[in-house]
């Protein structure tokens, strides 16, 4: 073998254990989920064995290559134009006929293939036997038997798979029959393609043909933008086959595929390969956990059950952990209150770096038992039950079921993100459903603003907090919902696609799953807090700070301070007050008259509609760089203008004390924030998976909307308190 490295696909349904496999070869962490369509992008990887460098890409399951959905297109496209060396096809040995459907049509596209037959483990807990030298016999490909999750066999798979990819001899395309009306119509297909050497660079000539029968719509525009002249002819060979079938059988060719390929698989299990022990398998188990779990009327109510002990959990759990964390970041800014000398770089390191990023800190361990507690739900397989249940309510609203993942990673149960909720929408097949989701699912609670609805849910709601956060997210739920509907009966009108999706059997979770799992996500949020946060806490407070009160009126506070301390020498306490008084109304002017005070003055006479002082304003636009700086930015604004001594006293706190602020304040800057514009990465990120006319769009509509809800709250809330 040469030093050129291998180039390696690994292929599969969802769910069967491509990224377990890719992380065991690759040592890398990706996200393993017991959920399908984690995976959307290919992954690569590279690592070594037998000498051998051999680079790695996992594909998107898949459970077919016909053009269905953006997975399909990405792996079928992947297969044809990159060629990689060798194909490895992992089928899930607990769920083989169903697994085999795809592999069929690897072996028709005449890939290099090679079968890991993995969840050996399972197969084995559920008395399934399969004899592996003769299915591989029987389907004229390696088959070695894994164990994804232990590494069992991979060293096996890899030294076998090296020998597909540098053996010389070309696959040759496996034919199945497709009953005689369709092979018949294959034949005059085939001959068409050959005779103009039709797409022939990318697929045998009986692939593509199969797949014209399919009316694979991608194919169909290759084909009519490589050769209209041959496309043409081939459509007509297809339509006269389809109306055949219509007027003889009442079906479409498709259905006749699909009806073969699974006789075709049956065919040779049938031939001792495959017998079942017995049959209280786990499959047999899950379906009798899901009798309850998904019942119509029991399903939904345990469902919200369950999602209120998350809630719960996270949040009387993480108390203790999260008030070390504001006692660690308290004791950091006394320590450096009392050595630094007074001046621009202590109030730098105060104001902006320590109150910002320890805001944003202080929440880890709250974020933390958050996506514990979701990483539970995921790898059990729970969470593709939620869909499963959303789903009818989803279709109501114009949405798809494959919209809850997207929902739910935004943050459906609170602190997702919405960036790669954005990301998840490519699971949807139809544009306008697509569209939809994409542009609701940042009214989501993402982790960002959880940590600012904890902030003022604790701060002006002491008692019930759990239930607030609950009711909080209830309303993210029905807002976006409401949104997508108004949404999709207006500009993007259209019609409904039918939902499929596999619920994967119940699995219990693996502690290092679960610790990965959680350990990812915390630490992306703690990445965001290290470096943009704080690079924007130190831009806000150097915008809150500059450029300073002019000369003259320096001078007028400091003869102030002057007078006083003469007239007032003999009564220290009051004259410690007296001049605490003027330092803060010096402070709070050199706010007003800095960058940032004037934009917020300038938004104030409209924002006081919505209860929002100008302070706030600063926060709100803070905000839109990233939810997280709004505490941040409170944190900053409402320190600055605040007597020395009362700087110890919580965020919270001081906000309670603020005369700007009550419960009616509280609210309306709740609903604000929960609504308004997404934060800059994500309207980056909409941008990029649309048109940046949908950026501005969002940005545009969830501001004026935000807006007028809360101007409602507080004009309502303040009429009637
Ligand atoms: P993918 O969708 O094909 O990438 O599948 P994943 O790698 O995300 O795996 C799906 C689930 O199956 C995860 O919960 C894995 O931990 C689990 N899994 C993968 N391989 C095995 C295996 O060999 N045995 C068992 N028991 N579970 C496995
Ligand atoms: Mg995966």
């Amino acid at each position: 073998m040469g030093n050129k490295p291998i180039t390696m696909a690994l292929a599969g349904n969802p769910n069967a254990g491509k990224t377990t496999l890719f992380n065991h070869l690759t040592g890398a962490r990706q996200h393993v989920g017991n959920y399908p369509g984690i995976t959307v992008d290919h992954k690569e990887g590279s690592f070594h064995q037998d000498g051998q460098q051999i680079s790695i890409t996992d594909l998107p399951g898949t459970y077919s290559l016909t053009a269905y959905s953006v997975e399909e297109v990405v792996s079928r496209d992947f297969l044809t134009t990159a060629k990689p060396d060798v194909v490895v096809n992992i089928v899930d040995a607990s769920n083989l006929e169903r697994n085999l459907y795809l592999s069929t049509q690897f072996l028709e596209m005449g890939l290099p293939v090679i079968i890991a037959l993995n969840m050996m483990d399972v197969a084995k807990d559920r008395g399934i036997e399969i004899r592996v030298e003769k299915l591989s016999e029987l389907l004229e490909i390696p088959i070695v038997p894994i164990i994804a999750r232990s590494g069992k066999g991979t060293k096996e798979l890899i030294s076998q798979a090296l020998e597909v990819a540098a053996s010389s001899k070309t696959m040759e395309p496996r034919d199945i029959s497709y009953g005689e009306d369709l092979d018949e119509s294959l034949m005059e297909l085939i001959a068409t393609i050959e005779q103009t050497s039709f797409l022939s660079s990318a697929y045998p000539a009986r692939f593509t043909a199969i797949k014209y029968l399919e009316h694979d719509d991608e194919m169909l525009r290759k084909g009519q933008a490589a050769a209209p002249e041959t496309a043409r002819k081939l459509e007509e060979i297809v339509s006269k086959t389809s109306d055949h079938l219509q007027a003889t059988m009442d079906v479409y060719p498709e259905a006749i595929i699909a009806d073969h390929r699974y006789g075709f698989i049956k065919a040779i299990l049938r031939q001792g390969v495959l017998t079942h022990k017995f049959d209280t398998d786990r499959l047999y188990t899950s379906d009798k956990i899901d009798k309850v779990l998904t019942n119509r009327l029991l399903g939904p109510v345990i469902m919200l059950a369950i999602l209120f002990g998350l809630y719960q959990f996270t949040f009387s759990w993480s108390e203790l952990p999260v008030s070390w964390m504001e006692a660690l970041f308290g004791w950091l800014g006394g320590v450096v209150e009392n050595t630094l000398p007074d001046g621009l770089l202590k109030s730098m390191i105060i104001s902006g770096v320590i109150d910002g990023v320890g805001g944003v800190l202080g929440f880890v361990p709250l974020i933390m038992f958050m996506f514990f507690g979701i990483a539970v739900l995921e790898d059990s397989g729970y969470l593709a039950r939620v869909a499963f249940m959303m789903d009818r309510v989803f279709h109501f609203f114009g949405l798809h079921g494959s919209s809850v993942m997207p929902f739910i990673v935004s943050g459906g149960i609170a602190g997702g993100c919405a960036v790669p909720g954005v990301m998840a929408t490519r699971t949807l097949r139809s544009p306008k459903e697509r569209m939809a989701t994409l542009l609701t699912v940042p009214f989501m609670n993402c982790g960002a603003k959880v940590p600012v609805l904890v902030l003022l849910i604790g701060a002006f709601f002491t008692e019930h907090k759990a239930l607030y956060m609950f009711l909080f997210t209830m309303l993210a739920w029905l807002v976006a919902l409401v949104a997508a509907k108004f949404l999709r009966m207006t500009v993007l009108r259209g019609e409904a696609t039918p939902f499929v999706m596999e619920l994967p059997p119940y699995r219990f979770p693996t502690f290092r799953g679960l610790v990965i799992h959680t350990w990812e996500r915390t630490w992306q949020y703690i990445k965001k807090a290290g470096t943009v946060i704080l690079g924007i806490s130190i831009l806000l407070w150097a915008s809150m700070t500059f450029p300073g009160l002019p000369q003259s009126e320096q001078d007028l506070y400091e003869s102030q301070r002057l007078e006083i301390t003469e007239t007032l020498a003999k009564q220290t306490e009051k004259l410690q007050d007296a001049l605490t008084g003027i330092n803060q109304e010096e402070s709070a002017a050199t706010l007003r008259n800095s960058i940032a005070g004037k934009v917020g003055l300038f938004f104030e006479p409209v924002s006081s509609y919505a209860g929002f002082d100008w302070r706030t304003n600063i926060a709100m636009l803070g905000g839109f760089a990233a939810k997280e700086v709004i505490i941040s930015t409170l944190g900053t604004v409402y320190s600055m203008g605040v007597i020395e001594a009362d700087k110890a006293s919580s965020l919270g706190d001081r906000l309670v004390k603020d005369p700007h602020w009550n419960a009616v304040v509280a609210v309306s800057a709740l609903i604000f924030i929960m609504f308004y514009a997404p934060c800059f990465v994500t309207v980056v990120c909409i941008a990029k998976e649309s048109s940046w006319k949908w950026a501005l769009f969002s940005m545009t509509f969830n501001t004026i909307f935000a807006f007028i809800a809360s101007v409602l709250v507080f004009q309502l809330g303040s009429m009637f308190s």
